[in-house]
């Protein structure tokens, strides 16, 4: 869903206490810092049935901004906003994105300005990411790659489609493939998704030898919400996912209904239209 389309609820200038500064005074002394956040959600259940639990407890929020601003010492407010709204994007449930501000009234650069502020927007983002291999205990190698991204915290894996027995594509002669999709959600940009994906696979002992030849962990990212993204080390979508079976297949069992941000197809027609030409 796009951000413009979630409800929001705003805190405006919450006064917080902290010892964040890069001048050693400041993270002696502390001073103050005014908060403000757009916090976005659903919060059509809460609004229908009157029920908090339904909904983000904006108190505790707050609550729980206070004491991270106080518990922890920054130099840059720019990291207290990082930090700060990864942890609450992991704190709270029904939490999707956030606008966060800090402003720091009265920043000691010795001239006469009112206050400077740094703002940032952060959420989880949905990604389809596809698993495959052909080496060893292959489904034994997919699992490893499924654990490991569960085992970290800016991913959290949603849906895991079956393994399916698949030939092998591009460079035929090597052994059947295990083929399987997995929808996730995270907080990583692209380009750090693929370095945590690329870590995974070399902890599985991938070894890079033929392009297209045999692996025992192959992790590609075929959809990154709806963002279309050309750059020499990552392509999303995945450039050739509407010619292969192996991917299309699990992805439909996942998100049929999902249209293709460039070639404007649902998961279902590519994969029609993929069989048609068999
Ligand atoms: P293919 O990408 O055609 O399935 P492959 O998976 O065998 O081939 P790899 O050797 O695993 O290719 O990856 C080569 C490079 O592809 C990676 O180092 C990465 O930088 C780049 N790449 C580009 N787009 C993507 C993507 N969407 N997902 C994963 N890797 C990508
Ligand atoms: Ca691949
Ligand atoms: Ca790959």
């Amino acid at each position: 869903m796009k951000r413009e389309a979630w409800d929001k609820i705003h805190i405006k200038n919450l006064e917080v206490f902290g010892k964040h500064g890069v001048f050693p005074e400041e993270n002696k002394l502390g001073q103050k810092f005014l908060i403000n956040a757009v916090l976005y959600t659903s919060t059509r259940e809460a609004g229908k049935t009157d029920d908090l639990t339904k909904s983000i407890h904006y108190g505790e929020v707050s609550h729980f901004m206070t004491k991270y601003m106080m518990e922890h010492t920054f130099q840059l407010i720019e990291s207290a906003a990082e930090q700060m709204a990864k942890s609450l994007l992991l704190q709270f449930e029904h939490l999707e994105w956030i606008d966060l501000e800090i402003q720091k009234p009265w920043a000691p650069i010795g001239l006469p300005l009112e206050s400077v502020s740094v703002e940032i927007s952060r959420g989880w983002h949905r990604a389809f990411i596809a698993t495959g291999s052909n080496l060893g205990e292959r489904g034994a190698y997919i699992r490893q790659g499924i654990e490991a991204l569960k085992a970290c915290e800016e991913c959290v894996v949603e849906k895991e489609s079956e393994l399916i027995v698949t030939e092998p594509y591009g460079v035929t002669e090597q052994p059947e493939f295990l083929n399987g999709m997995l929808q996730i959600k995270t907080l990583f940009t692209p380009l750090e998704l693929l370095e945590k994906l690329n870590e995974i696979e070399a902890s599985a002992k991938r070894e890079r030898k033929v392009h297209w030849g045999p692996r025992t962990l192959d992790l590609d990212i075929i959809f990154y919400d709806d963002l279309v993204l050309d750059t020499e080390r990552l392509t999303i979508p995945h450039p050739d996912m509407q010619n292969r079976e192996f991917v299309l297949q699990p992805l439909a069992e996942l998100a049929a209904w999902y249209r293709h941000p460039v070639l404007g197809k649902t998961v279902r027609k590519m994969l029609e239209e993929l069989k048609e030409k068999r």
